[in-house]
Parts: C-alpha cells; sequence; structure tokens
C-alpha cells in the first residue's frame, strides 16, 4: 500500500519544496473530505487517489497532476465543489479537476467498435490539456487493478470499455508500459480461461526462456563490443494480451508463436547513426527474414514512436524479432507523452489529413526543443478534432456531426420520420432552441409531434448533407402535393363552368390521351402541372367541348420538358412557368416570393409587395433569384423635378448613358408647379437600378427618385401622355 510519504519521496526528485507542500496539503484536503468513504475492498476510500497520485509520480508528472490524482474524485464523491478547489490549489488544478468530473459523466455505452472510436474521440475532444486524459488513465489503471472487488457483470463492462477505450487512448498516448498493463487486466476478466492457460504456458516455459534470453542476449553483446558499440540488451516476454491476440489473428497455436520473447538493443550514445550500425551487426551474425524490417525512425509512428525494428533467423533456426533504439527513443516509448493528432493509418491522405500531419510535424520539432517532456505537455493545449462535435443520445450511444450541428441535424440523423417531425429539443435536459449549435459531450433528445413538418428555414441551420437533402425532399413532395390538390381544384371548376362531368371525363379514353400526349404517368402528374400553372385548364377542356371553341382555345405555351431561362429556380422544382408581377416588378437582388396561380404558374413578386400580403399564404412558394444569361426586367421610376428647360435630355441621357433602354417615359406637369416623369426601363438588377437612383439626385433640380409598383397605363388612358419615346 502506498503511503503519501512515498509519493513526496519520488516527487521530490524533480519537484520543487514548494511543490511538495502543495501536494502534501492535497492529501491532507483529499482524506478529510473522503473520510468516511470505503471501497468495495472496504479498504479506506483515500488508497484510490493516493495510488493514482503514485502512478503520476511514476511517470514524473507535474505538481498540479499529481494534486489533481489526489483530489480526482472529490468533486463527482464528495461535497466539495470547483470554487472550493480554485481557492485552495489554484486555477490549474481546479481546470483539471473539472475536466475529469466532466469526462467521467461520459458513459460508454455499445460495444461496436465505431462507437468505441467516437468514444476516445469524445474522450480527448472534451480533455482541452492532454494532463487529464493521463490522469484518468492513471485512475483506470488503479481501478482496474482492484477489478475483482466490482460485481461480476460489472467487471467484465469496465474490463471491455478499458480494452477498446482507455488501452487504445494510451497507446495513442505513447504510454506503451500502461497499454500493455490495461490490455493484461482487462483480457484476464474478459477471457479469464484463456488468460491463466496462457499464463501457465508462459510460466511453464519459465525456466527453458531464461536459458535462451541469456544465451541471445550473449551473442548479441559480444557482437557489440566487437564494433566498438556500447549499450545494454533487453529480453523480455511479451504481454499475454499480444500473444492471444497473435494466436487469434493468424490462427496458430501456442507453440507456434515464435515470438513470445522481444529482445531490444538499447544503445549508449545517441547517434543515430549507431542505430544503423547495430542493426548491421546484427544482420551480419543472424540471417534477417525478408520483409520484416521496419525503419520507425526514418518514419516514426503517429504517436512519435522511433525505433529500428527486424526479425532474424536466431540460434535454433527460430525467429527472434529485436528492436533497436536509444535512449532518447527508448524513454518516449515506455512512457511517451502526447501523441494527439489525428492519425490515419495506411490512408490516402486527403488536404485536411495533410494539414494534421503538417501539424504533427511542428509538434515534433516543438518537442526537440523542450527536452524535458514535463514541459512540452505543460505546453500543450490539444485541439484534436476541431471540425467535429460529439453528442450523446438518450441511450448513452456517442453520435459524432460537423461543427455548427443543430438538432434537426441530430433529428435527421435518428430517422427521417423523426427529423420530418421535429418540433424542438431537449438538450441536457433543457429545451433549446432548433437553431443551437450542439457542443461536446450534450446528450440531446428530439421532439417529435405528428402533423408537424419542416420549414424551409430548417434548409439554413442544418449542416449535415442528409437533413438538406431530407429537408429538401419533403418541401419538394409536399410542394408537388399543393399543386396536385391547387390543379384539381382549378381544372374541376373549369369543367364545371363548362357543364361537364369531372369524374366521368377523368376515366375517360380521351383524357388518357391528353397523358400520353404529354408523356405524363398518372393523372395527379396532370394535376401537379396545371397547378404549377404549365398547362392551362382551357387547353384540357377544349379537348371535350365543341370543335370551333377549341380553335380559340390556348394551346398550352409550353411542353413540359422545355425550360425558358426565366431567371427564377423555385426550391425543388425544375420547370415551371414563370412570370413576374406586374404590381411591384422585382428585380435581381430583390427579395422575392413566388405564388401559384390558377393555371397561370406561378407569378413572382417582390417579398414585400402589398399584393402578396393579401394572397392565400397556402399558395406562396420559396422562389430566388438564378440569373444565368443576360435579361432585362421592367422597372418603374417616378422623379419629381424642378419644371424647367432641358430636364427631360438631362434625365434621358443619364439613362441612356447607363445603356438602359427606355419603355416609355410621361412627363406630366401644370403649369408653375413640378414635374412629374415616370419612366418605364429596362433594367438588368437592383445594382443597375440604385446606380441610375443615385445618378438621378445627382442632375440638378431633381426633388425625389422613387421606384414605383405598377404601370402607368391609367395615367396614358387619361391622356396625360406629353412625350413617350424609345431611346
Ligand atoms: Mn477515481
Amino acid at each position: 500500500m502506498i503511503r503519501i510519504t512515498d509519493i513526496l519521496d519520488k516527487a521530490h526528485k524533480y519537484l520543487s519544496r514548494e511543490d511538495l507542500e502543495m501536494i502534501e496539503k492535497a492529501y491532507i484536503f483529499s482524506a478529510a473530505v473522503h473520510k468516511d468513504q470505503k471501497r468495495l475492498s472496504g479498504e479506506p476510500y483515500l488508497i484510490h487517489p493516493l495510488e493514482v497520485a503514485g502512478i503520476l509520480v511514476e511517470m514524473k508528472l507535474d505538481r498540479s497532476a499529481i494534486i489533481t490524482g489526489l483530489l480526482h474524485d472529490t468533486v463527482e464523491d464528495t461535497l466539495t465543489t470547483i470554487e472550493q478547489i480554485k481557492e485552495d490549489f489554484g486555477e490549474d488544478v481546479a481546470f483539471l479537476v473539472e475536466g475529469l468530473t466532466k469526462i467521467s459523466k461520459i458513459r460508454f455505452g455499445s460495444q461496436v467498435e465505431r462507437q468505441a472510436e467516437n468514444f476516445r474521440k469524445m474522450m480527448l475532444a472534451m480533455s482541452s490539456d492532454i494532463r487529464i486524459i493521463i490522469v484518468k488513465l492513471a485512475d483506470r489503471v488503479h481501478n482496474m487493478r482492484t477489478l475483482e472487488f466490482q460485481p461480476k457483470d460489472k467487471q467484465s463492462f469496465i474490463a471491455r470499455e478499458t480494452l477498446e477505450v482507455y488501452a487504445p487512448l494510451a497507446s495513442r498516448l505513447g504510454i506503451n508500459w500502461m497499454r500493455m498493463e490495461l490490455e493484461d487486466l482487462s483480457f484476464k476478466h474478459l477471457s479469464p480461461e484463456e488468460y491463466f492457460n496462457l499464463l501457465n504456458k508462459v510460466a511453464k516455459k519459465k525456466g527453458e526462456r531464461e536459458e535462451y534470453t541469456e544465451k541471445v542476449k550473449k551473442i548479441i553483446q559480444e557482437n557489440m563490443e566487437k564494433y566498438g558499440l556500447k549499450g545494454r540488451v533487453e529480453g523480455r516476454a511479451k504481454h499475454l494480451y499480444s500473444i492471444y491476440e497473435k494466436m487469434n489473428e493468424q490462427h496458430i497455436n501456442f507453440d507456434e508463436v515464435y515470438d513470445l520473447m522481444a529482445f531490444r538493443i538499447i544503445l549508449d550514445s545517441n547517434e543515430i547513426k549507431e542505430c544503423y550500425e547495430a542493426l548491421s551487426v546484427v544482420h551480419a551474425y543472424w540471417k534477417p527474414v525478408p520483409g520484416r524490417f521496419k525503419d520507425y525512425i526514418a518514419m516514426p509512428k503517429a504517436n512519435n514512436y522511433r525505433s529500428l525494428h527486424t526479425t532474424v533467423i536466431g540460434p535454433y533456426g527460430e525467429r527472434v524479432e529485436i528492436q533497436i533504439r536509444n535512449h532518447e527513443m527508448h524513454e518516449w516509448a515506455e512512457k511517451g507523452i502526447a501523441a494527439h493528432w489525428r492519425y490515419k493509418e495506411g490512408k490516402v491522405s486527403s488536404r485536411e489529413d495533410e494539414d494534421q500531419i503538417e501539424k504533427l510535424r511542428e509538434l515534433l520539432e516543438i518537442q526537440q526543443e523542450h527536452k524535458d517532456a514535463r514541459e512540452f505537455m505543460r505546453n500543450l493545449k490539444i485541439s484534436l478534432f476541431p471540425d467535429e462535435v460529439y453528442v450523446f443520445t438518450p441511450h448513452g450511444d456517442v453520435k459524432s456531426f460537423p461543427k455548427g450541428a443543430t438538432p434537426v441535424d441530430f433529428a435527421y440523423s435518428v430517422h427521417t420520420d423523426v427529423g420530418n417531425h421535429c418540433i424542438g429539443a431537449k438538450v441536457n435536459r433543457n429545451i433549446v432552441s432548433l437553431k443551437y449549435k450542439l457542443q461536446n459531450g450534450d446528450t440531446v433528445e428530439i421532439l417529435t409531434q405528428p402533423g408537424r413538418h419542416p420549414s424551409k428555414d430548417w434548409l439554413k441551420y442544418a449542416v449535415t448533407s442528409r437533413a438538406q437533402s431530407k429537408i429538401k425532399q419533403w418541401i419538394k413532395t409536399e410542394e408537388r402535393g399543393k399543386s396536385i390538390a391547387i390543379g384539381r381544384d382549378v381544372l374541376e371548376r373549369e369543367f364545371k363552368k363548362n357543364h361537364l362531368t369531372f369524374k366521368k371525363i377523368v376515366k375517360s379514353d380521351e383524357f388518357k390521351e391528353i397523358l400520353s400526349e404529354q408523356s405524363l404517368g398518372t393523372v395527379d402528374d396532370l394535376m401537379a402541372l396545371i397547378g404549377y400553372g404549365k398547362i392551362s385548364t382551357k387547353y384540357i377542356v377544349n379537348h371535350f367541348i365543341n370543335k370551333e371553341e377549341e380553335d380559340t382555345g390556348a394551346k398550352p405555351k409550353k411542353k413540359p420538358g422545355v425550360t425558358s431561362d426565366t431567371g427564377i429556380k423555385i426550391t425543388g422544382v425544375d420547370d415551371v412557368m414563370v412570370r413576374f408581377a406586374k404590381c411591384c416588378s422585382p428585380l435581381p437582388g430583390d427579395d422575392i416570393i413566388g405564388y401559384i396561380t390558377r393555371g397561370r404558374g406561378i407569378s413572382v413578386h417582390v417579398s414585400n409587395c402589398p399584393i402578396v400580403q393579401e394572397m392565400d399564404p397556402e399558395r406562396l412558394v420559396e422562389v430566388r433569384w438564378n440569373i444565368k444569361q443576360k435579361q432585362t426586367f421592367r422597372a418603374n421610376i417616378r422623379l419629381v423635378c424642378i419644371d424647367k428647360k432641358g430636364l427631360l435630355s438631362d434625365l434621358s441621357s443619364v439613362i441612356s448613358s447607363l445603356g438602359i433602354n427606355i419603355n416609355s417615359a410621361n412627363i406630366d406637369t401644370i403649369r408653375g408647379e413640378n414635374a412629374t416623369c415616370d419612366f418605364e426601363l429596362d433594367i438588368n438588377d437592383l445594382d443597375q437600378f440604385n446606380t441610375l437612383t443615385s445618378a438621378f439626385r445627382k442632375i440638378q433640380g431633381v426633388l425625389s427618385v422613387k421606384r414605383v409598383s405598377g404601370t402607368f397605363s391609367n395615367s396614358m388612358k387619361k391622356g396625360y401622355i406629353r412625350n413617350t419615346f424609345n431611346s
């Protein structure tokens, strides 16, 4: 059992007196708040934080991390608050303890591999300081060492979580001893039979193995000396889990696992070339196995592991695995520090991956500058997955989303129906709006209500392509539904007007002929086209009434499938008859909205057109500008000017200097008063219009310039026209 004095003794070797005092203070604090608590083993609870701090001091972590080890369960399990810790031990410790308390709330649910990966990522993403992860790992090591006191079902759950989440995390951070210990302890509790079986077999061969180890070590040592290389040779059994994995992966039994032993040459010199010299010494003595040499010095592993690996044919014709490295590399390989970047092994690197690798290089450079691993760690604030956010389902499953994702994205990731009927969400039990941006660690629950539907606004805050396409799909279907209903309504009325029975005609062969003539599959398809105004009702009706009427009847202006470039795009619909409302004459750049007319396609209005406000909102559709080729739009402008000579020519020269065509002009003067000038112009877009109005305002004598709705036809009829011309 570890004591605080053991920890202080070890810390004394690398920390200051003041540091030691603070660690002791943390010990006293922890002892006080955990006073009456006991572990399942029956021991005082305090043993646990002490053991965790012991692991951390062994790893030569800094003062804050060791104090955090002592305090890590205080906020979670006692009445202690973060504020209290901040007051007594400072901001750094409070930050770390808070981080640990936060990640202790993450629950690992499923056993699916992808889930484990997400879980690991979330742990990393939520630990803004690498020390949080390391303390968490130390915590787990001690909990695994004492796992037998847990109830059986909990044992296997914790062991599985350790194997899938914590051991890989340790490996990613390069803390090899931790990875091996966590794997072996998990293995022991998950497959005890196989574990003890293997343990026995390895133990049985102990004597044999030691003899063999000595022999190989001696040969290597002698050869190194011959070539003047200084260093030590180690030989030890691989950890059980790696043997077990090898047997499983390669379908071999224990006796076939040739490399139970791993040998290691650790050179005294930090000259890298000596590693290669040692390699050639080994290869000169024993034949290397082709394809088994790996140069992790030239190409370090993602966690910055560096070594030369080779396999040779040993003294008894068996394979011997040998690793060669120097002290510096060995230090790293055993203890590791944060290898905290994303790295996709063996995958073609994308732009993003290249950035990650670049970051990695930078970090390695920093690391070479900071010989002191602790300092490196202190300086390190990790931002591991800056583009992703990890959240929980109410069942504790982890889902990952692009940053900026909202409950809408979450809802569609569950199921299309959940998305389509979503009305809001609860995040960490609080109601949030659908615009809420998900944060790491949020627990998200979607609220649905039958009869509720997506709105076009959702497209603004859904960031996943799945949500986007599902929303668009719904809108498209819904608008089709709407136009089918409208089409049917309009056609029925038109038939009634002409004393025709709709129900009968729809079933008639002539009606079917119309469908095939228009290459339409169903009656609904035709209704939709009528609803959108692409086929006029007269055209249909004319098939069923007198021939002479047919001649005067309107043929469809356009066949479906033929699009004229109207400069308008309607969400979810490609091929619709579009015209611009005369009441407001929209210009590209204006906010616009479409109105499904009865039988005359969609008319496009400026959104705030007063006429639109009166219209049936059910028939309004979202439209947007989609100008592909140069085209002009009708715009009306009214100027009030001082009545003076040459004014009209001033105005018209400004208009023509901008290359704008004048359709009509109307000057209305009452003697002695101001002149009102109305122009109907062909304008490209709002920008051009604004350029024109500001040019007008610069002309002397112009009092006001206004864009006007509607046409001037009324005033023209009244005979006020003084001057009409085309430029
Ligand atoms: Mn703990």
